[in-house]
């Protein structure tokens, strides 16, 4: 029997309908559009079992397979290696185009390379989309063509650019959602993919609550930041919207989302980053790296009541607020001289919003490694913090109950810490 001749559009980091710019092409052609997802094999084996990140991607899924049986409509879920899945796709079905989104972590880039070989070599078009950021790429660069390094130049730019643009072009797909192919494919359990559904669940995200946003959102016990990261990450709510959202209404906002897109800019510039430092010069730093200590950072046991609050928020949540992180990474590689890594790759292990090119970015902002990063001489003190940003103790005494019965003696005098850490990268900085 002769296989009817489809596109094929593959979701990544984009789990949704709306606004999905490689969608919305695949959408025009006329050949009928099947929608897949790999749960890819590569990512999956370094996962524990009950990974929360996995099971927000399942239920992202399971709703989209929701909207599209309106349709007739529904995804196509595979496992396994990314390349044989493909490969076997392309025996499956008579394919001619495949249209995706683009993402710029180095892994991904990697293989969509590889992925768009297998398809030419099979006869078979891979269409690839700007979706995940405003400005990608060198779109964004010095006039000497050079990226930015400097996040506020890089934000002047970033700003006039959007303004020649006005607002950026939302791409309304509802109306071609008869071009899905109709297909019942069965949609597996989270069982047969090789997981079991996590305890921890994405707090639900709200841009009501950041009216006040430039006043409130360094304050952890406040609930005044959007919880957007997850969805940002997963690509569940569309960037375009949200920054013309932004544009209108809240340009405090506007900013933190340009800061995802410098560091996003900077992986894909240096993909060396992600682990070496972005300034070579800091590669003499004899960290300390005692395992014994970085026990007690990630258990939330070192005696300063806002770094304990903040891990145990992590290891409860996979959320910990932006101010807490900072005090968090600063007192690991300043107070306990242990490798930024350290700690970039527990955030990864832990976070929900886990996303590489934030992550690496802040942490080694947090280090004094990275590009536009605190100096080396400032030291978070976690006292002066808490005090300034949560005087009450509301937010420690959430996430550290035994707080009020009096507290752990601090794992480390700050005052020795401090001139621990300024005496060590001063030796360690490279001439
Ligand atoms: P909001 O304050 O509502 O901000 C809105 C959005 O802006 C965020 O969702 C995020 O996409 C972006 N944003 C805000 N601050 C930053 C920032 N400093 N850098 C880049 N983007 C930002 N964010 C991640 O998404 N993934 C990470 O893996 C990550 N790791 C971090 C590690 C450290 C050490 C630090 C200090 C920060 C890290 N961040 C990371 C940035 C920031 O803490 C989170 O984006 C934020 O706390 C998420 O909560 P929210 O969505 O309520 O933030």
């Amino acid at each position: 029997m002769m296989k009817q001749k489809v596109n094929f559009f593959w979701f990544r980091r984009d789990l949704r309908l709306d606004d999905n710019t490689a969608l919305f092409h695949a959408l025009q052609s006329v050949l009928p559009v099947i929608p897949v997802f790999i749960f890819d094999d590569a990512i999956l084996e370094r996962l524990p079992q009950n990974d929360a990140r996995v099971s927000f991607i399942y239920d992202s899924l399971q709703k989209i397979n929701e909207e599209l049986a309106k349709v007739q409509a529904s995804i196509l879920i595979k496992k396994g290696k990314t390349a044989e899945v493909w490969k076997s796709l392309v025996e499956e079905f008579d394919i001619q185009n495949v249209f995706f989104n683009k993402d710029y972590e180095p892994y991904a880039i990697k293989r969509d390379v590889a992925i768009s070989a297998l398809l030419k070599e099979n006869n078979v078009g891979s269409f690839a989309f700007k979706d995940h950021v405003i400005f990608e790429e060198k779109e964004i660069s010095k006039s000497d063509g050079l990226p930015y390094t400097i996040y506020t130049p890089y934000k002047n730019k970033w700003l006039e650019q959007y303004r020649i643009l006005g607002s950026v072009a939302e791409n309304d797909t509802q109306p071609f959602f008869a071009n899905f192919a109709k297909n019942d494919y069965l949609f597996p359990q989270l069982s047969d993919i090789g997981f079991e559904r996590s305890s921890i669940k994405v707090i639900p995200h709200n841009l009501s609550q950041i009216a006040n946003y430039k006043e409130t959102r360094d304050f952890p016990a406040l609930d005044s930041t959007s919880y957007l990261s997850p969805h940002l990450r997963f690509g569940t709510v569309s960037i375009r919207k949200l920054v013309n959202w932004a544009n209108r209404k809240n340009q405090t906002f506007l900013s933190e989302l340009i800061w995802r897109e410098f560091f996003i800019q900077i992986l894909y510039s240096f993909p060396h980053v992600t682990n070496r430092n972005f300034k070579s010069a800091y590669d003499g730093i004899q960290w300390q790296n005692n395992e014994d200590d970085f026990n007690r950072w990630c258990s939330g046991t070192t005696g300063y009541p806002m770094v304990d609050a903040g891990m145990r928020q992590l290891n409860q949540t996979g959320y910990m607020h932006n101010r807490v992180r900072m005090v968090v990474a600063s007192f690991l590689c300043k107070h306990l001289l242990i490798d930024w890594q350290w700690g970039e790759a527990y955030f990864a292990e832990k976070l929900l919003d886990f996303e590489l090119a934030s992550n690496v970015g802040n942490w080694q902002w947090a280090a004094g490694t990275g590009c536009d990063a605190a100096p080396y001489f400032r030291v978070f003190n976690p006292e002066i913090q808490l005090k300034k940003f949560d005087e009450k103790g509301i937010y420690i005494r959430k996430w550290i109950p035994e707080f009020t019965l009096g507290y752990n003696k601090p794992m480390i005098d700050h005052a020795f810490a401090r001139e621990r850490a300024i005496a060590t990268y001063k030796a360690g900085i490279l001439k």
